[in-house]
């Protein structure tokens, strides 16, 4: 198993100017030999002022989305050889935000994932379930298809590299975080699907990270579960200081 990763999703936040800024005040808090491995993924414009200012750091940039077609005819996308181009590590792939604004399904998080492997990034894969969807005891049939629908046929190699965010999406922006014990549990449930997808040494392999209202306070409990191997950050990484806390919890 890898380091852990503690992502920062910078959503539709930050012109150039802004994005260096809190770029460089990262950098100056995250040593080398951070027990946790950084990334950011700023806005689409503001990546190749990022990666330039964070490189050499061992800070990882990232796209928040990608198209699954190299190039073509499909205005106002990005494909995963863009990003890499711009120095981008990582890339999200079907946050929830993605599914409920702009109708991404489990079968297209499929394809954007293989594109952006293929392109030579780490995607990191989400899942999670509505309220309603808890509530009604639905969370593990939720997540189990969301994963079967993306991931069904994928190599064991290319199973390994991935990451994957469980993000409730009752706590996203919200204030309200999972327990770290509910989040234990769908992150056991994700492994067990992902061995079943593959098999158990692979899946033992594979970071899940938690998302959704992370902040300096709730961190700890969440990353002392055994299957949290890392968070992904919306609002608490617009802020150099409140990220770093996290980094270094
Ligand atoms: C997110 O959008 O990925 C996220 C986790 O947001 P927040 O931390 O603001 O809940």
């Amino acid at each position: 198993m890898r380091r852990p990763l503690i992502a920062g999703n910078w959503k539709l936040n930050g012109l150039q100017s802004a994005a260096v800024t809190l770029a460089a005040a990262i950098r100056e808090g995250v040593t080398r030999d951070s027990r946790t491995e950084v990334l950011v993924c700023p806005p689409f414009t503001a990546i190749g002022v990022v990666s330039a200012a964070l490189k050499d750091t061992g800070i990882a940039v990232g796209g928040q989305d990608l198209h699954w077609q190299d190039s073509g005819a499909f205005t106002g996308e990005v494909s995963g050889a863009m990003l890499a181009d711009l120095g981008c590590r990582y890339v999200i792939v079907g946050h929830s935000e993605r599914r409920q604004f702009f109708g991404e399904t489990d079968e297209w998080v499929g394809k954007k994932l293989r594109a952006a492997q293929a392109a030579g990034l780490e995607p990191i894969v989400c899942v999670g379930e509505r309220l309603e969807e808890r509530e009604g005891n639905v969370t593990e049939a939720v997540i189990g298809r969301q994963l079967d629908g993306a991931l069904a046929g994928l190599s064991k190699e290319q199973m390994s590299k991935l990451t994957v965010a469980y993000e409730p999406v009752w706590a996203i922006g919200t204030g309200k975080v999972a327990t770290p014990s509910q989040a234990q549990e769908v992150h056991a449930f994700i492994r067990a699907r992902l061995g079943t997808l593959s098999d158990g040494a692979t899946a033992r392999e594979v970071r899940i990270l938690y998302g959704g209202s992370v902040n300096p306070e709730n961190i700890r409990g969440l990353m002392e579960q055994t299957d949290v191997n890392g968070a992904l950050v919306g609002g608490a990484s617009l802020k150099a200081d409140s990220f770093l806390k996290i980094v270094r919890c």
